[in-house]
C-alpha cells in the first residue's frame, strides 16, 4: 500500500463523523459573519480530533483555525460554513418547499465545504502521526464567503503568512481541478445627502438624494458600453430616502458591486464609478460619501499544484455514485431546464451527454470550460500562498448555484459521497506536498512568476474593517 492509498484509507475511517457534521451545519443555516453555531460545531470537532485551536482568527468572531503536527512545511486546508438568505428548503424534496423560520439555506453547499476540508485536514493529521514525519496541517474555518470577504481580512491580518501551500474546494456538478478563473470585486456603499422640503409647496428648496442615486445609476448604465466585456457592475438600494413621495428625499444610499478580471482593471473601474457618483452629486447639489464594505482579488492558478491534484483525481476516478443516487439526481434534473443542464456541461468544457444525472468522469486538466464569472475570497489567499482548489461532485448536473435545488441536495447520500471523495483529493494533494519538498518549491516559484509584474495590492485598504453587521442589512 503506498502512502496515497493510506491517506485515502484514513479519510474513509473518519468519514462518518464528518458527514454528520455537514448535516448538522446544513440544519442550522447562518448568514455571513453570524455563523456562531456552525463555527462552534467546527471548533468542537477540531478539539475532538486533537488539533491545537485558535479562535477568533483576525479578530473575527466566527473564524477558527486548528493546527496539528510539528515543524516542517505548513499545509492549510480552507473550509467555509456560511449560508444564504431566501434559500430555505426541505432536504431531499424535488419541489420548492421552504422550511419554517427565517428562510436561510445552504444553497451553495458550504455545509459540505467546511466538513470535507476538516475531514481532509484530520486525515492528514493522522497520516503525519502514523508516518512520524515533520510537517503541520491546518484547518482554517473561514466565515462569510458570501459577500463578506473574510479570507481577505484574514490575509491582511497575517493568518497565512507562514503557510506553504493552501488547498480548498467547492461543491460542483463535476469532479475536477478548479480552473483559476474568477473576478476581483469590491462592494462600495455610496451615501448621498441632500435637503428635505415639501415636494409640492417648496420643491425649489429641496435637493433630492434619491435623484442623485438615480442619476448615478443612469451614468453607470451608460458606462457599461465602454467597459471591458468581462467586467460586471450591479447595485442595490439600501436607502431610497423614505416612504413619503411628498417629502424631497434628504438621504439615499446605494451599494455597488464592481467586478473585473484582475486588480488592475478593478481599480480603473472603481475610479470611473466614483467619478459618476461625483457627477451625480454635482448635478443634484447633494453631497456624496463612500465606504468600501468588502473586496476580493481574482484567483491565481498554480500549475504544479494543479497537476498534483489532477493526479490524485485520476487515480481515484469519479465518486462512487450508485443507481439510487442517479435516480434521486434525475428527480432534481427534472425540475431544471434544458438550458440549465447544457450550461453545466459548457461550464466544465465537456460535450453534453443527455440522461446523465451525476458526474461519471474525472474532467481532464487540459479541458477548459466557459469561465465562471463569479468571485471568491480564496482569491486573496492565492496571491500570498500557492493555492489549489478542487471541484467536488456533490449534486445533479445542471443544478444552478444558489438555488433551492442545491439546498435540497445537501444531505443526500450522493452529497456525502462527493464530500468524502473530494476530501481524499485534497488530503492526497496535501500528502504529496508533505512528501516532496520539490513540489512546494515549484509551487512557490510558480506564484512568484505570476506576481512578478503585478505584486499583491489588496482591494481592502487598512482602514476597512470586516463588515460584521452585513447580515443585519441583508436579512
Ligand atoms: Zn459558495
Amino acid at each position: 500500500m503506498d502512502n496515497t492509498e493510506s491517506i485515502w484509507r484514513l479519510v474513509d475511517a473518519k468519514r462518518g463523523g464528518f458527514e454528520a457534521l455537514s448535516d448538522r451545519v446544513w440544519g442550522m443555516p447562518e448568514l455571513a459573519y453570524t455563523e456562531t453555531r456552525s463555527c462552534a460545531e467546527h471548533t468542537a470537532m477540531l478539539r475532538e480530533q486533537g488539533f491545537r485551536v485558535t479562535e477568533k482568527v483576525a479578530g473575527i468572531p466566527t473564524a477558527v483555525m486548528g493546527e496539528a503536527g510539528e515543524g516542517g512545511p505548513v499545509i492549510a486546508i480552507l473550509g467555509e460554513y456560511d449560508a444564504l438568505p431566501g434559500l430555505s428548503q426541505e432536504a431531499g424534496v424535488a419541489e420548492p418547499r421552504p422550511l419554517p423560520g427565517p428562510g436561510f439555506g445552504h444553497g451553495c453547499g458550504h455545509n459540505l465545504l467546511g466538513s470535507a476540508s476538516l475531514l481532509a485536514a484530520t486525515a492528514v493529521k493522522e497520516w503525519l502521526a502514523e508516518n512520524k514525519l515533520p510537517g503541520r496541517v491546518r484547518y482554517y474555518g473561514c466565515p462569510a464567503e458570501e459577500g463578506g470577504a473574510a479570507k481577505g481580512f484574514m490575509v491582511r491580518d497575517g493568518a497565512f503568512k507562514d503557510v506553504d501551500v493552501a488547498i480548498s474546494w467547492h461543491p460542483a456538478a463535476f469532479a475536477a481541478v478548479q480552473e483559476a478563473v474568477s473576478l476581483a470585486n469590491t462592494r462600495i456603499d455610496f451615501s448621498f445627502v441632500g435637503r428635505a422640503s415639501h415636494a409640492a409647496a417648496a420643491p425649489h428648496l429641496g435637493r433630492s438624494a434619491l435623484d442623485a442615486v438615480e442619476l448615478m445609476n443612469v451614468g453607470v448604465n451608460y458606462m457599461r458600453e465602454h467597459m471591458p466585456s468581462d467586467a460586471r457592475i450591479h447595485y442595490a438600494y439600501l436607502d431610497a430616502g423614505g416612504v413619503a413621495p411628498n417629502v424631497v428625499q434628504p438621504t439615499a444610499k446605494v451599494r455597488y458591486l464592481i467586478r473585473a478580471r484582475d486588480l488592475v482593471e478593478l481599480r480603473r473601474l472603481i475610479e470611473r464609478v466614483r467619478k459618476v457618483a461625483d457627477g451625480a452629486a454635482l448635478m443634484t447639489e447633494t453631497k456624496v460619501s463612500s465606504k468600501v464594505v468588502s473586496g476580493v482579488s481574482n484567483l491565481l492558478g498554480n500549475a504544479p499544484l494543479e497537476r498534483a491534484m489532477q493526479n490524485n483525481l485520476d487515480r481515484l476516478g469519479p465518486p462512487p455514485f450508485d443507481d439510487l443516487d442517479r435516480a434521486r439526481a434525475a428527480e432534481f434534473q427534472a425540475t431544471l431546464t434544458e438550458e440549465d443542464i447544457a450550461a453545466s456541461w459548457r461550464r466544465i468544457g465537456l460535450p453534453m451527454r443527455k440522461g446523465v444525472a451525476l458526474c461519471d468522469v474525472v474532467v481532464p486538466l487540459e479541458v477548459r470550460g466557459a469561465p465562471m464569472m463569479g468571485s471568491t475570497d480564496v482569491g486573496d489567499v492565492s496571491w500570498v500562498v500557492p493555492t489549489v482548489q478542487a471541484r467536488g461532485s456533490t449534486y445533479a448536473i445542471g443544478t444552478p448555484g444558489h438555488s433551492w435545488q442545491l439546498t435540497a441536495q445537501g444531505k443526500l447520500p450522493a452529497a456525502h459521497k462527493g464530500m468524502v471523495h473530494v476530501a481524499k483529493v485534497m488530503a492526497g494533494t496535501a500528502v504529496d506536498c508533505l512528501r516532496d519538498p520539490a513540489l512546494i518549491e515549484a509551487a512557490k516559484a510558480d506564484l512568484a512568476a505570476r506576481t512578478a509584474a503585478n505584486p499583491y495590492e489588496p482591494v481592502l485598504s487598512p482602514d476597512v474593517q470586516p463588515p460584521l453587521d452585513m447580515s443585519v442589512t441583508a436579512a
